[in-house]
C-alpha cells in the first residue's frame, strides 16, 4: 500500500465537506449485527421458488449472480426477468428488531455541517427500517435507493453520477461511508473523502476475501470499525 489509510479522523480532511453520503447494510451498523444473514436466507429461498432448484443450487447461483452482477437482483432480472419490486419487498422480510437505538450515531451525524444521504444497494424501505430501528432516519436528507438506480447497483459508475446528478452532490466536496472497499473506487476518482467500514473484530466474521481490503486499496482514504466514534473527531461535540 503506498498510503496506508488513517484510523482517527483529521478534522481538516474534512473541512470542506457539505454533503456526506453513507451506506446502509454494515456502515450504519456494524456488521457483527449481521442483519443481511435474514436477507440471505430469503434471497435464497426466493431463487429456490422461482427456479424450482434445491437449496444448495439456488444458494450457489444466488452468489453467482452477486459476483458477477453486483446484486443477486441485477443478475434475476437480466437472466429471468423478474419483477425487482416483489424480490425487494420478499427480501427484506426481516426482523429489523436486533437494530437497537444507537443515539451517539445519531447526534453524530445531526452534528455534520450539510446534507447526509443514504445511498444503498438496498430499497428505501429496507433503509427507512433500519435507519428508523437505529433512531437515526431523521438525520437523513434523502435516501438513493436500487431503484433510483435503475437496479445497476453500486460500484457501477453511472450509479454514483446518477446519484450525484439527482441531489446535486459536487463530489469534490462529499464524503463517502462504505464497508465494501470496490465501492469506494468510483467516489475516490470523483475526488470524494472515502472511509471504510470494518468489523470490529476481523477473526470473529466470515467476510468473502474479495469483500476484504487489500494492498491494491489505496482509494481509500481512512478505515475505522467506529463509525459514532470516528464522526465524532470530524466535528468535536
Ligand atoms: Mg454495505
Amino acid at each position: 500500500m503506498d498510503k496506508k489509510p488513517k484510523t482517527a479522523a483529521d478534522a481538516a480532511d474534512f473541512a470542506h465537506i457539505r454533503d456526506w453520503v453513507f451506506d446502509l447494510d454494515n456502515t450504519l451498523y456494524p456488521h457483527h449485527i449481521n442483519l443481511f444473514a435474514q436477507i440471505d436466507v430469503n434471497m435464497t429461498a426466493y431463487v429456490q421458488e422461482l427456479l424450482q432448484l434445491e437449496r444448495d443450487e439456488a444458494r450457489a447461483l444466488q452468489k453467482r449472480y452477486y459476483h458477477e452482477h453486483g446484486t443477486t437482483l441485477q443478475g434475476l432480472m437480466l437472466h429471468h426477468g423478474i419483477d425487482p419490486d416483489g424480490f425487494l419487498e420478499r427480501a427484506h422480510a426481516i426482523d429489523y428488531s436486533i437494530l437497537l437505538p444507537n443515539p451517539e450515531l445519531g447526534e453524530a451525524i445531526e452534528a455534520l455541517p450539510g446534507r447526509k444521504f443514504i445511498f444503498t444497494n438496498g430499497s428505501v424501505p429496507h433503509a427507512e427500517a433500519a435507519a428508523r430501528a437505529l433512531g437515526i432516519l431523521d438525520n437523513f436528507d434523502d435516501i438513493f435507493d436500487i431503484v433510483a438506480a435503475g437496479y445497476v447497483p453500486k460500484p457501477a459508475g453511472e450509479t454514483y453520477d446518477k446519484f450525484a446528478s439527482l441531489h446535486r452532490v459536487d463530489t469534490a466536496n462529499a464524503a463517502m461511508f462504505e464497508d465494501l472497499p470496490r465501492n469506494l473506487t468510483v467516489p475516490k476518482t470523483l475526488g470524494m473523502r472515502t472511509v471504510l467500514l470494518t468489523p470490529r473484530n476481523l477473526d470473529d466474521v466470515l467476510i468473502e476475501r474479495w469483500e476484504m481490503l487489500s494492498e491494491e486499496d489505496d482509494h481509500i482514504d481512512y478505515v475505522t470499525d467506529d463509525l459514532a466514534g470516528f464522526l465524532k473527531g470530524i466535528v468535536p461535540g
